[in-house]
């Protein structure tokens, strides 16, 4: 059996060729037939360039139905995608083209000379351009191609994509996965969030990412259901889509924005069946809000680039806001204290995940990626999380972000949240930064609300705030506020951002 994840998916694409399956901002759609003659045509294009299976194909591109069509090709002819942001630049770009060394670069025109340059450098044989909308040599160059492919038989072990992980310490480091890992969390996903015939997916997600390229096209591609495929997330544009679609999935920033549109509430979601959010935490009060709005339960779910999606709330049952739910069937989680050993309910400590949608490695780094993994198989994430007693998870942040303060361990989460909801507040991040006696001194960034509320808090009123509830070692020793926190495309708050902002030796 052919185990390319291509295979998989097309063996669930709906019988009629006609059926939709990505429809345009502008009404145009793309059927399933026109997917298949148009991903066949460009995997014939990719062979006839002399590229091999195993070869890597970057391509920085926009977000179009092109850009997905790349991305299918390069599945049917066993090559191994590499999306790349299109904010990267030049030293970033050098960096990936470097490591990667793919056959093929597919850039955006206005990268074109700087492509030429770099893929001249890493030794790239071809760069073609795609441009944002869907035109370019990479079309003109496919379009005589036959359009029809036979589907490269592919192992479940063999690579079928290499994501650069965002890397905010060290290196970006390419996380390969397979095409057994990513058809194994496709199929989870689409059972257990109960994709069914007739849904449509509003996809505002970007696809450079697991969560818009894999969690969003996969379920919507194996369920053979159509898709709304919007360039990005726009508040307006989501109200006016919603009433059509019957699933969501954004990261918190959305719900965040979708709560401040006037227009949004319960007869925008009147065909809406789940909204699901990940990637970042999801705040409670975000989680209440919208439920209060629009008398839905989002669904959150956490994972990560290295292996998709780990755990989830339920479908069915309690979805609990401030957790990620369960781990997925097929994932097994375990929690660890610093000696190794599981931790008991409400402790937190390191997550581990294993199974069959856990990467192969890091590409190029066996030493980095033996390190990443336990003697017994498990994937050190990175994240700390605890237990509740119905085993439920609770994230609360990366292992790197916490903060050791005269020795002790205090987890930023705890002190966000009491920060998040004094009156005044819209969000906070509360990092490290050195202290000449305590190593690191708990330090809060503070959005505050345009309103009279916002306008009186000081920095001395939070420490004062904090000081009534927490021990003392967890009292931030310097507070800043600033107009807004430093986000990456998916919603996550750039704490390594702050770090270096406020570093050395903050002036207060
Ligand atoms: P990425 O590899 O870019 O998808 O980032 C993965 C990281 O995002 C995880 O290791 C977590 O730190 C964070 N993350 C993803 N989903 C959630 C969530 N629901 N709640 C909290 N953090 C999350």
């Amino acid at each position: 059996m052919n185990q390319n994840l291509y295979s998989l998916l097309s063996a669930h694409f709906p019988k009629s060729p006609a059926a939709p399956c990505m429809i345009l901002p502008d009404g145009r759609v793309w059927t399933y037939g026109d997917i298949e003659r148009a991903s066949a045509r460009m995997a014939n294009l990719i062979a006839a360039l002399g590229l091999r299976p195993g070869d890597r194909v970057a391509a920085q591109v926009e977000k179009t139905p092109e850009a997905l069509v790349l991305y299918l090709a390069c599945l049917r002819a066993g090559m191994v995608f590499l999306p790349l942001n299109p904010a990267y630049q030049r030293h970033e770009l050098e960096y990936f083209l470097g490591d990667a060394t793919p056959g093929l670069f597919v850039c955006r025109p206005p990268m074109r000379a700087l492509a030429d340059e770099l893929a001249l450098v890493a030794g790239v044989p071809h760069v073609l351009e795609l441009d944002d909308d869907g035109r370019g040599s990479l079309i003109t160059a496919a379009t005589p191609q036959p359009d029809g492919f036979s589907t490269v038989q592919r192992d479940a072990t063999d690579l079928a994509a290499i994501l650069y992980t965002s890397g905010t310490t060290g290196r970006s480091k390419g996380a390969m996965l397979s095409h057994g890992n990513l058809a194994h969390n496709a199929e989870i996903l689409h059972a257990y969030w109960h994709f069914q015939p007739g849904d449509v997916l509003l996809h505002m997600l970007p696809t450079f990412h697991v969560h818009g390229l894999f969690v969003a096209c996969h379920t919507t591609l194996l369920n053979g259901s159509a898709m709304f495929f919007e360039p990005k997330f726009d508040a307006a544009r989501a109200v006016k889509l919603m009433p059509e679609s019957t699933v969501f999935m954004g990261v918190p920033t959305y719900y965040v924005r979708l709560l401040l549109e006037p227009a949004f509430g319960r007869e925008t979601c009147r065909n809406i069946r789940l909204f699901v959010s990940g990637s970042a935490p999801l705040l409670k009060e975000t989680f209440d809000e919208f439920k209060t709005r629009s008398g839905h339960t989002i669904l959150e779910r956490y994972g990560m680039t290295e292996g998709g999606m780990f755990t989830s709330n339920p479908y069915d049952g309690e979805r609990r806001g401030g957790t990620v739910g369960h781990p997925l069937p097929g994932t097994a989680i375990r929690i660890v204290g610093a000696d190794g050993t599981a931790v008991r309910t409400g402790i937190v400590g390191s997550i581990q995940v294993k199974g069959d949608n856990v990467f192969v490695g890091y590409w190029g780094m066996p030493e980095k990626t033996r390190e990443e993994f336990t003697a017994d198989g498990f994937f050190k994430t990175g994240d700390m999380g605890s237990w509740d007693e119905a085993f439920y998870i609770t994230i609360s942040g990366r292992s790197k972000d916490l903060v050791i303060t005269g020795g002790l361990n205090v987890y930023p989460k705890e002190i966000e949240e009491l920060i998040d909801a004094m009156p005044g507040v819209v969000e906070s991040a509360v990092i490290g930064l050195p202290h000449p006696d305590f190593g690191e001194a708990v330090s809060a960034v503070v959005v505050r609300q345009k309103n009279p509320a916002g306008a009186a808090l000081t920095e001395a009123a939070i420490i004062s705030a904090i000081k009534g509830q927490l021990a003392n070692f967890k009292v931030p020793k310097w507070v800043y506020l600033v107009d807004q926190l430093p986000r990456n495309a998916m919603g996550k708050v750039q704490k390594n951002i702050l770090r270096q902002h406020y570093s050395p030796m903050p002036s207060q």
